[in-house]
């Protein structure tokens, strides 16, 4: 990153700087090169930093908890903003709930079940920071985090406004919010209930959780979006790719799904993986998979069109 740009932010913000940081350590996957990181310790200071990127115009990478993500070798160019553990308010009153977006999205599940708030207890078990989560439409057993939305805060063109939930158009893991917009807080409306009725869907989901998926494993939860009507998981297993590696990078044999680090993988091989998947995937049965993860860092000539 362009040094007067560090000490700009440094001068300008109390944000901690680190330079030159390995990825391995913010992401799920534990791989990815290095990055100038910079953390915020309030909105402020995240606004100041969006400004001084602008003014020079610096390309900005916001990371949650980095578990949607896979990062190359290479690392990420510019300014990369990690947002876990900083912005982590959560408050209840009523039935409304306030989550600042640095926020574990498992704080936010915990702190709306001891008020009996149903409606986000399915979403339990979900890594991540509640950014992430309405970046990436979370969703788990039947719920999502947009269902019970009714305002976000943002910064976009580094002013901070207030876009209402209708203003957002969410779907299957994805949302409407533009590249450069960063999100600040949210605020939910949910219902009271019995405790038991909660405590079911969340122990459902939780035995769901742990007896489907490899949670001992590095990953970043299920590699490809479900196709219409089909499951990306049933067909990377009927295409016989359980357990495939290259090198430390191999397909989980409890939910093909699941891309998993079992050592030292790098991007490099976790990347040759998914391609070898998807277009396995493509030949025996001529559906196109479509990536759930966010490749972020990779130069185009290496995507070979993914995206
Ligand atoms: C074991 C495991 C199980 C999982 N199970 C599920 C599941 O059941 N359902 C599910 O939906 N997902 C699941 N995931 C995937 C992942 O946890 C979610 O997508 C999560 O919501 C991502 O949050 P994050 O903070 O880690 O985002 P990151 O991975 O850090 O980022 C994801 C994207 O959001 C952007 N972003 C993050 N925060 C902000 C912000 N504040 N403003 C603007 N952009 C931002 C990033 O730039 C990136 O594009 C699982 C992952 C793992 C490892």
């Amino acid at each position: 990153m362009n040094s007067e740009v560090i000490s700009q932010i440094d001068k300008n913000t109390s944000a901690k700087i680190l330079l030159n940081e390995s990825l391995k350590k913010h992401t799920t996957y534990g791989v990815g090169g290095n990055a100038d990181l910079i953390i915020p310790s309030n909105k402020i200071d995240l606004k100041n930093i969006m400004k001084i990127a602008s003014d020079y115009d610096e390309k900005i990478t916001i990371l949650g908890s980095g578990s949607n993500v896979l990062i190359s070798d290479k690392g990420i160019k510019g300014i990369t903003v990690s947002l876990k553990g900083a912005l982590d308010q959560v408050k209840v009153n009523g039935g409304k709930l306030y989550a600042e977006c640095g926020a574990r999205l498992g704080k936010v599940v915990k702190e709306s079940i001891k008020y009996d708030l149903i409606g986000l207890e399915n979403l339990v078990g979900v890594p991540g920071t509640l950014g992430g989560a309405l970046i990436m439409n979370a969703g788990a057993w039947g719920g999502e985090i947009s269902q019970y939305l009714k305002s976000v805060e943002v910064i976009i063109d580094n002013e901070i406004q207030n876009l209402d939930s209708s203003d957002i158009e969410f779907s299957y893991r994805n949302s409407s919010f533009t590249k450069n917009t960063i999100l600040l807080s949210a605020n939910f409306e949910l219902q009271k209930s019995n405790i038991s009725e909660i405590k079911k869907n969340l122990i459902k989901a939780q035995d769901g959780r742990k007896n489907t998926q490899p949670l001992n494993k590095r990953s970043a939860g299920s590699l490809f979006k479900n196709p219409d009507g089909n499951s990306a998981g049933k067909l990377i297993d009927e295409a016989g790719l359980k357990g495939l590696s290259i090198g430390d990078a191999k397909i989980s044999t409890k939910h093909a799904n699941f891309l998993i680090n079992d050592g030292k993988a790098t991007s490099k091989d976790m990347l040759k993986l998914i391609k070898k998947v998807r277009n396995t995937v493509q030949e025996k049965f001529n559906v196109l998979l479509e990536l759930e993860v966010k490749l972020i860092g990779f130069d185009k000539n290496e995507l070979g069109g993914l995206s």
